[in-house]
């Protein structure tokens, strides 16, 4: 599961956007004029759109670290394979195991079940 900052960045962007376009309405109907409320919405939108940029990037990163820890994780194991050659054989999943290990490491079943 991804983490959620980014998608809490992004929500959060879309929320303060609505409230910040709301209080710009209040706003301009206080004043009795729509230029300030038009600067308003204007620095409303930049901000929420470099929150959402934010968000966005953040996604990305957490998907990239995802990748990476997937990817390290997998060579891990492919390294891991090369020295099991007196291991034992999983009767449930069929993982090889090192011999020094009394679970498999896949699925957690006893070596002497
Ligand atoms: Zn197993």
């Amino acid at each position: 599961m991804e983490s959620n900052t980014g998608f809490f960045c992004k929500l959060a962007a879309g929320a303060i956007f609505i409230l910040l376009f709301i209080a710009g309405i209040v706003w301009g109907i206080n004043v009795h004029s729509l230029f300030p409320a038009l600067i308003f919405w204007a620095v409303a939108l930049l901000f929420c759109l470099l929150l959402y940029a934010v968000g966005e990037i953040l996604s990305t990163l957490t998907r990239l670290e995802y990748h990476a820890l997937m990817s390290m994780q997998k060579s891990a194991t492919e390294e891991e394979d090369v020295p099991i050659k007196d291991g034992w054989t999983c009767k449930l999943c069929g993982t090889v195991n090192p011999k020094y290990v009394a679970e498999c490491k896949q699925c957690a079943a006893s070596k002497f079940e």
